[in-house]
């Protein structure tokens, strides 16, 4: 069973702050980590190595330093990784980046079974990559999933939804997008990380990639970020302890006198 694994190389922070002309994000002296939801990704991949016997290729798209998230996946059990960097890919929107990301999953493993990439990124926030690979390569995609299980061609999964979950069924090849909060990614090993750092990772640029040049980069992202800025922070608010009665009146007189009211 060949799965693939998506990987972004993340701020290791929530508050990322974004360059008020290029609109992209400030990196420089901020440390990386792999997405929360990634890991989770990796995880889940590796369980069902675990279970089943699977060949896992991780990939990510990034600057050359994205090679040490890379790493760290090999370190905790991925077989192999793939680093998609160039600098014609840069500035990519959501549209672009998943384009370009299968396109490199195509180049490496055509034959793939199963494609995990996180729910969402801690950066970007848009949650759209996952889909959008999916709808690329055309195929089924099941979001916010956990308890995956492979049986025979099909994988069942639950799908959790703000107030209810769903036991799904979905046969193979598809795209799955695993939630952090479901599972605790195992540490990488002593053993694990000196193997890691022998293992070579396979670097593909843009001429290495069948897509469409109006697919990648800044060029060929939809979505242009014109305009950025820090939200203001609002006040901690106000804090009372009054019964009921009180406390209705106390609101009424406060909204009367913020013209809410
Ligand atoms: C503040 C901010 C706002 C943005 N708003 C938008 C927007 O509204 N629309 C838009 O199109 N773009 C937007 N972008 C650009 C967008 O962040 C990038 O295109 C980014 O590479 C992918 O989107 P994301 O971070 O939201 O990832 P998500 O869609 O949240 O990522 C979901 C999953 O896809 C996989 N994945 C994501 N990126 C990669 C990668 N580079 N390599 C491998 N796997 C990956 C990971 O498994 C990840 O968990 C924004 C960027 C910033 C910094």
């Amino acid at each position: 069973m060949n799965i693939i694994v998506c990987i972004k190389q993340v701020p290791d922070t929530n508050e990322v702050k974004l360059d008020p002309v290029k609109h992209t994000l400030i990196r420089d002296g901020v440390s990386a980590i792999i997405n929360p939801d990634d890991k989770a990704g990796i995880e889940c991949a590796l369980q069902l190595k675990d279970k089943l016997g699977a060949h896992i290729t991780v990939v990510t798209m990034g600057l050359p330093a994205a090679d040490v998230a890379l790493r760290e996946a090999l370190a905790m059990g991925c077989d192999d990784a793939v680093l998609v960097t160039d600098r014609r890919l840069g500035g990519a929107d959501t549209w672009a980046t998943s384009a370009t990301v299968a396109s490199a999953v195509k180049a490496v493993c055509p034959n793939f079974d199963l494609i995990i990439t996180g729910r969402q990124a801690i950066d970007g926030d848009t949650a759209q990559v996952g889909p959008e690979i999916a709808e690329h390569l055309k195929l089924p995609v099941i979001s916010y999933a956990s308890d995956i299980k492979v049986d025979g061609g099909n994988v069942t999964c639950t799908r959790s939804y703000d107030d209810r979950t769903h036991k799904l069924k979905v046969k193979m090849p598809c795209l799955l997008t695993a939630i952090g909060e479901a599972t605790t990614p195992r540490y990488m090993t002593p053993g694990g990380i000196f193997d890691a750092y022998n293992k070579e990772i396979k670097i593909l640029g843009r001429d290495q990639l069948d897509v469409a040049e109006e697919n990648i980069g800044l060029k060929g992202s939809p979505t242009n970020v014109v305009k950025s800025w820090p939200k203001d922070m609002k006040g901690a608010g106000v804090k009372k302890t009054l019964d009921p009665k009180e406390g209705s009146a106390w609101l009424v007189d406060s909204m009367v006198e913020k013209h809410i009211l």
